[in-house]
């Protein structure tokens, strides 16, 4: 499209279970923040628009498992999540949420449209049902073996391991997720979108029309489900949980949430437009708005196929002009998961690190998994604070702003003659403006991020070539000029950091005093920070974070995996039922180590003289990876004394000492928890 007379911006709605973590910031929302930013710096008209997904199957189950209202629920997350998002400075025009009264109307009203077009199938079908819990499974209700990749965890409507979109029926070996009872089927009526109907529209406005322009990862992936075929979705669900189906017939039945969720944009919009005295429809319905959604690869489906079969059936909306997805970010080389407490979680880290916003959203960017999936780790985080926002960008500003300060009282210096290296530095900051904004508008956060450390990468090189610090003591003519060289950098590094760096670059603009320049303004200005103008006082902008630091938060994550291990810890199932009599042929002691000394070349093997209270005998026992020989000398430990006897490496063993195993595979002694009990007591 030639150039757009309005933008409207769209992150994924985040859903209201839980709280935001790094995952969701790196794959959506500080991309889109960027973006968002990076066009009103540029002087555009943008409606950035987000809210709470809060309908759906999971809302119910937490609900139902704490005891509360889904009600409670979306009233707690929505809260937390909306809140997380100010204070991390992502920079909404509107926050909804999807139980507002007018999304619920908005909603209502496109699906009427449909309904009255024509645009669904009306059909009575057998659906999966679980009699005990008097529910029909759909979505995260059921749970059985993905079609498309044999995964048996899949979800009734999409498998999170190959992320193929299906209907609950597609499932192989389904269970209830409620009662674990195999569902049976029941009639019942629901509303179908058939996106069939659309795959020669899909086809030439994707696979034809964005060929070029949309990322390959996204590109694939409708390509791949385009390719397998398309078939009806159902639009409505038998739940008492969301937007009730206005139709006859609907009675009992709500839309299902991703039928609805996607129109939170447009309501959210609406809301928007009200409170400003705008209209809101130029933004979803004339040709000039370049609408963008920012989303993580988990939504692809949703918004390049279903959405937009949306959009076109109702007839009066604009499509996307590009969905920049982005993969998945891992945490430590393992995957984010909710459930298992593996994450970062935003209201924790802004606890953890007060004033540190932009080192997260540098982090997050510079290592962004726009084209593949990434890690993310606490070394790297500290590492690129340290080694580029530190060393870098706040060392330069820190320089110019203490030697301003010292050699002319604050203020900006006359220039003498620039030198060739002075204008090679000055024509280099005019190229970063296009040369940044050119990777923003490809989508190319990562690369972006770098160029911006690029810059200040020059002008901390500049300082460190040029030497003010020396050159001031034999030529104070030649100091001016440096100075003010770097005072131009330092301004258009205020300007052009602001869509990554935003907390960074309003400090500095406040050190600097000056707030004039427009992000074109840092190419086309011959003056960024004129001369005579007062800058003020030095002030860190990032701060070195310390080794315990990070330890703290690798720490937690131990803790987490410890918990995680615990929990998931196989129970054996029971063993076949004995007699009494079977069990009292087994002689079991306590007794203590008396010697203890590994098995030559044996890397498992311990052997040891113990006190059975019968006598003092040899045994040899697996245990050498878990203990040291010295260690455990003096134990007090539980012995079947009347095993009968065998070499191990030519060593006889007589008995067995009992053991058990930590939650992190450590093997560790069944033994009596009181020392005054004495050797060769039985057990029994
Ligand atoms: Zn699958």
């Amino acid at each position: 499209m030639s150039k757009p007379k309005r933008y409207t911006i769209t992150t994924a709605l985040p859903y209201t279970n839980g709280p935001i973590h790094i995952g969701h910031l790196a794959g959506v929302y500080v991309p889109a923040d960027i973006y968002v930013r990076y066009l009103r710096l540029t002087g555009n008209d943008v409606a950035f628009i987000g809210g709470s997904d809060e309908h759906g199957v999971p809302i119910t189950i937490k609900a139902k498992n704490e005891g509360v209202s889904p009600q409670d629920i979306v009233d707690k997350y929505h809260a937390i999540i909306k809140q997380s998002f100010v204070d991390f400075g992502i920079t909404y025009d509107n926050y909804s949420r999807t139980t507002a009264p007018i999304h619920h109307e908005t909603a209502s009203e496109f699906f009427t449209t449909l309904y009255k077009k024509g645009e669904f199938i009306e059909e009575s079908t057998e659906q999966l049902y679980d009699a005990e819990a008097n529910q029909f499974l759909a979505d995260r209700f059921v749970v059985g073996t993905c079609p498309k990749c044999g995964n048996e965890e899949s979800y009734g409507d999409q498998c999170e391991n190959c992320g193929t979109s299906h209907n609950a029926t597609d499932l192989i070996n389904p269970k209830s997720a409620l009662t674990g009872n195999v569902p049976t089927l029941k009639q019942t009526k629901h509303w179908f979108l058939p996106l069939d109907k659309h795959e020669a529209f899909l086809k030439e406005w994707i696979l034809e029309g964005h060929k070029k322009d949309w990322k390959p990862n996204v590109y694939g992936q409708v390509k791949s489900w385009i390719d397998d075929g398309l078939r009806p979705r159902a639009v409505t669900r038998d739940l008492d949980w969301g937007i009730p189906v206005p139709a006859e017939g609907g009675e009992g039945k709500v839309l299902y949430v991703w039928f609805d969720a996607p129109i939170g944009y447009i309501s959210s919009t609406k809301e928007w437009a009200a409170r400003e005295g705008k209209d809101w429809e130029p933004y979803w319905k004339d040709k000039d708005t370049k609408l963008v959604h920012f989303i993580g690869k988990d939504n692809i489906v949703f918004h390049c196929i279903i959405f937009p079969s949306m959009l076109k059936a109702e007839g009066s909306y604009i499509l996307p002009e590009n969905v920049p997805a982005n993969e998945f970010l891992n945490l430590e080389g393992n995957k984010l998961s909710t459930s298992k407490n593996w994450a970062v979680w935003l209201p924790e880290y802004l606890k953890d690190f007060p004033g540190q916003q932009d080192v997260l959203r540098y982090v997050l960017t510079a290592n962004a998994p726009e084209t593949k999936d990434n890690d993310f780790t606490w070394k790297d985080f500290q590492a690129r604070n340290n080694n580029e926002l530190v060393a870098i960008f706040g060392n330069f500003i820190n320089r110019v702003v203490v030697l301003t300060n010292k050699y002319y009282e604050g203020l900006v210096p006359n220039p003498g003659a620039f030198s060739q290296e002075d204008l090679d530095a000055l024509a280099a900051v005019k190229a970063y403006p296009d040369v940044i904004a050119s990777s923003i508008e490809r989508y190319r956060f990562r690369e972006a991020s770098q160029e911006l450390m690029n810059l200040a990468r020059l002008g901390n090189k500049y300082l460190a070539d040029a030497e003010p610090w020396k050159v001031i003591k034999v030529d104070a003519e030649r100091t001016k000029t440096i100075m003010y060289v770097a005072l131009q950098i330092a301004s258009a590094l205020a300007t052009l950091s602001e869509p990554f760096l935003p907390f960074t670059s309003e400090k500095l603009k406040g050190i600097l005093a000056y707030t004039k320049n427009s992000w074109n303004d840092v190419s086309e200005k011959e003056v960024l920070l004129p001369a005579g103008h007062e800058i003020g006082k030095a002030e860190l902008l990032f701060s070195k974070i310390e080794d315990v630091t990070i330890q703290a938060q690798l720490d937690k994550l131990e803790a987490s995996k410890k918990v995680n291990e615990a929990a998931n810890k196989v129970v054996e199932p029971q063993k076949d039922t004995i007699t009494f009599e079977d069990f009292t042929k087994l002689d079991i002691r306590v007794g203590t180590i008396l010697e203890a000394e590994k098995m030559p070349k044996a890397k498992k093997l311990l052997v040891l003289k113990v006190d059975t209270g019968i006598d003092v005998r040899t045994i040899v026992s697996g245990i050498a990876e878990s203990f040291k020989a010295e260690d455990i000398i003096g134990k007090r430990v539980t012995v079947l004394v009347n095993l009968a006897p065998r070499a191990l490496r030519g060593v006889e063993s007589e008995g067995m000492i009992l053991m058990t195993e930590s939650a992190d595979g450590k093997l560790v002694f069944v033994n009596p928890d009181t020392a005054d009990v004495a050797n060769g007591l039985q057990i029994s």
